[in-house]
């Protein structure tokens, strides 16, 4: 992408940018940093107070990524970096276990009724992996459902993307996975019930659980029709298997018990990752106490980690859960629907075809006419509309996720003065994306 229609000058970036690449493949640690799907320099933070960032060219920008979720409180929240700088000076890790992973794990139970017991891990990764191994070490079947468009982490099994049909018997998505470790994936459409019922017709006594996002939002904001959950969940007891409702972008955030807390369906297994963490590598399954004590040392199914229950990760995550009041998600949604608020008014009034879609107080923005109730749709939207619209946000200090298939984040920290910034930048986006060409 070379030509931009707006001033884009990041020199300190981008020279980090290419020494960058000479290191690390693409220059990044993960993909979607790297700006493909929208172009130019992506910039590099060198740090992040209460709603704002601020790049190594020395330029402000208000945050709208939240780090893809976790800093709810805004950056740099001073209580839980006092949390931090707390565990810090009594050491980084032990390998032992420590009293804050039991205070943790007692904040989630206490918070979220059907989670009964739960395991510390270090990526939502590692934790939608080993509630799937759990799953079928629990169940003795081998098949998994997942929904295209939901995204779980990079497990093996769940890098499949959906052919076309029913129940379609998923192929790797990316070289690297074997037809072996995807061929047991079966990939569905998302907000499709009848599927489901299909894929269990068709494999009775195959399928070990369903996998879903409790209210996806990694092909943008795409929540479950009314009763697609609890049409999941009886499509598992009914069948034998087990249903996972994989929070890690929805606990704790969309509100205090997560998708559980707004839609009540019930999980046997659920992860978390995110807000849990409070900034640092924590995450988490947990569930059925019966299905948890299939895990090792308790029960057979192997799982362990190094890291895990890490004494600093847990202190910033507890002191982050405990800051979670009502008033926090109350301050928090208040904010979302402000900024939703905006974004509609300016595109409307550009003319603009888009459709916000809302899940509590995350959010995307669609540039289509139609409402997106699967991946297929999603596909469908005017990707190159996201494109302009992204750029001169970008260019007037609002930092939007780089590509048009992630949910937006805002924090508690999010104030009038950030609001007014995202307001201000608004007409001139939304001019760019109504005058923008495929
Ligand atoms: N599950 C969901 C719903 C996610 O959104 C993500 C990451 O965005 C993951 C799992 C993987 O988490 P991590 O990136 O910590 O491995």
């Amino acid at each position: 992408m070379s030509e931009l229609p707006y001033s884009y000058d990041a020199p300190v970036s981008q020279a980090l940018f290419d020494r960058a690449a000479a290191v690390t493949p693409g220059g990044v640690n993960s993909p979607v940093r790297a700006f493909r799907a929208v172009g130019g320099t992506p910039r590099f933070m060198v740090s992040g107070h209460g709603p704002y960032l601020t790049d190594a060219d020395g330029r402000d920008y208000v945050d709208l990524v939240c780090s893809w979720g976790p800093m709810i409180l805004g950056h740099s929240h001073p209580e839980v970096i006092a949390a931090v700088q707390d565990a810090v000076s009594r050491g980084t890790s032990f390998g032992t276990p420590g009293e804050g992973e039991v205070a943790l794990a007692e904040e989630m139970v206490a918070r979220i009724e059907p989670l009964e017991q739960v395991r510390l891990v270090s990526s939502g990764t590692e934790a939608t992996m080993s509630a799937i191994r759990l799953a079928r070490g629990f169940t003795r079947r081998t098949k998994v459902i997942k929904f295209a468009g939901c995204y779980h982490g990079h497990v093996d099994s769940l890098l499949a993307a959906a052919g076309s049909g029913v129940a379609t018997f998923a192929l790797p998505d990316t070289p690297g996975v074997t037809g072996a470790q995807a061929g047991d994936t079966i990939v569905l459409p998302y907000n499709d019930l009848e599927a489901v019922q299909e894929a269990f017709h068709r494999h009775p006594g195959e399928i070990a659980c369903v996998i879903t996002e409790a209210s996806p939002g990694n092909m943008g904001v795409v929540p479950p029709g009314p009763g697609f959950n609890q049409g999941l969940k009886d499509a598992c007891r009914e069948n034998g298997a087990l249903y996972i409702s994989d929070e890690v972008m929805t606990g704790f955030r969309t509100s205090k018990a997560g998708w559980y807390g707004i839609d009540g369906v019930r999980p046997d297994l659920m992860t978390f990752g995110k807000v849990m963490g409070g900034g640092f590598p924590a995450a988490a399954f947990g569930g059925r106490e019966d299905v948890m004590a299939h895990l090792a040392p308790a029960g057979p199914v192997y799982q362990a980690g190094t890291l895990s229950g890490n004494p600093v990760a847990t202190a910033a995550g507890l002191a982050q859960l405990r800051l979670l009041d009502d008033a926090a998600y109350d301050t928090v949604n208040a904010v979302s629907a402000q900024v939703q608020a905006l974004v509609t008014e300016a595109l409307t009034k550009e003319g603009v075809a888009h459709r916000l879609q809302t899940a509590s107080n995350m959010f995307s923005v669609f540039f289509t006419d139609r409402a997106v109730r699967d991946y297929e749709d999603a596909r469908k939207q005017e990707s190159f509309r996201f494109t302009a619209f992204f750029h001169a946000m970008l260019a007037n200090g609002v930092y939007l996720p780089p590509s048009s298939f992630e949910s937006w984040f805002v924090s508690t920290a999010h104030g009038e003065r950030a609001v007014q910034r995202i307001a201000d930048a608004l007409p001139a986006a939304a001019r760019a994306a109504a005058e923008a060409q495929a």
